[in-house]
């Protein structure tokens, strides 16, 4: 949440003891220590590859000293960045309202649903006590939980034309900027809120029922592991640098450059690489796409559709006049 909030008051205390509580949970992508992280990063491709490793807009990789390495003109000022400004904004202020009201509702109900489901079916937990070892087991049990609902919110986002309308925006980006991670309409996030708070409902009442007190996840720089992991991946993979990892590791963890995939028009990359963090539900459900050494990715919607969502309007109404279209002629299918 961010930390613009007044720090008194009764109402200001319940909202900060809800902060308090979901912190753990809360993605650190844009913070300062990660986009400096991401800065640092890119500076080692720019020395290691001679130049090399990073894409300008039209999604190509090309040779580039170290400014226009780091902050390609053509990329920073292309009218999807300044979208991109506007989206974030409002993704903010909306996700306020809704944010708390979704975490602090669905996942004790949640937690509390599946603590009583275990104890009807197998009486009272045993009581373990909790250490670091198991504190890490459920960080990576909430880590995949998370994953698989984030995986099938965004498959279904593609393959059902009434969410496909929504998540349009996302993929209407045509550059990959760090903000590029909150470009979505309004209607998106809290789709992916209250799959955020299902999954940390069900590990939290599966753990619950395990342990005597209640478990809290392993943590580093006192950020939750999955909210580390969640921020890093999430950073990155919205950069115009193409940052590969090593072809077993790709299939295990989702790499940048995968995501690059993920927003290109190209046909054979539509569909591919719906992971937020590991590549394990890719893999299962067939729709893994290690991409070669700097494969052209050129993003976005593609000649047919892109002009229809190029400004900041057109991407509020773009899903509205997508339903009403829907509506008139009963089917539609992805633009190319
Ligand atoms: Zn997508
Ligand atoms: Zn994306």
């Amino acid at each position: 949440m961010p930390d613009e909030l007044p720090t008194d008051g009764p109402l200001t205390q319940i909202v900060t003891a809800i902060r308090d509580a979901i912190a753990d949970n809360l993605p650190r992508d844009l913070t300062w220590p990660i986009l400096l992280l991401t800065l640092i990063i890119a500076i080692g491709i720019w020395f290691l590859r001679s130049g090399h490793g990073s894409k300008d807009a039209d999604g190509r990789e090309r040779h580039a000293g170290l400014v226009e390495f780091l902050l390609p003109r053509r990329i920073y000022t292309h009218v999807s960045a300044r979208v991109d400004i506007w989206l974030y904004v409002v993704d903010r202020v909306m996700r306020l309202l809704w944010a708390p009201t979704i975490l602090v509702t669905v996942a004790p109900w949640t937690e509390q649903t599946m603590l009583s489901t275990l104890a009807a079916a197998f009486g009272s937990g045993p009581a373990l006590a909790s250490n670091y070892a198991w504190m890490l087991l459920y960080s990576l049990f909430i880590l995949l939980c998370y994953d698989f609902i984030f995986f099938l919110i965004h498959y279904s986002e593609h393959k059902i034309p009434a969410l496909w309308a929504i998540h349009k925006v996302h993929h209407s980006a045509e550059v990959l900027t760090p903000l590029t991670r909150y470009r979505e309409h309004f209607l998106e996030a809290p789709l992916y809120a209250f799959g955020a708070a299902l999954s940390f409902g069900f590990a939290a009442g599966v753990f619950s029922w395990f342990f005597e007190d209640r478990i809290t996840q392993a943590t580093l720089f006192n950020i939750g592991f999955f909210a580390l992991l969640f921020g890093l991946t999430g950073s990155f993979r919205h950069h115009h640098v193409a940052f590969h990892y090593p072809r077993w590791l790709s299939k295990w963890l989702h790499s940048p450059v995968m995501h690059h995939i993920h927003h290109s028009y190209l046909t054979q990359h539509w569909d591919k690489n719906f992971a937020a963090v590991t590549s394990i539900f890719d893999r299962l459900f067939g729709t893994l796409y290690i991409p070669v050494k700097d494969e052209y990715t050129p993003w976005g919607l593609g000649p047919a559709t892109q002009e229809q969502y190029r400004t900041f309007r057109q991407n509020v109404i773009g899903p509205f006049r997508d339903w009403n279209d829907m509506v008139k002629t009963p089917r539609i299918t992805r633009p190319d």
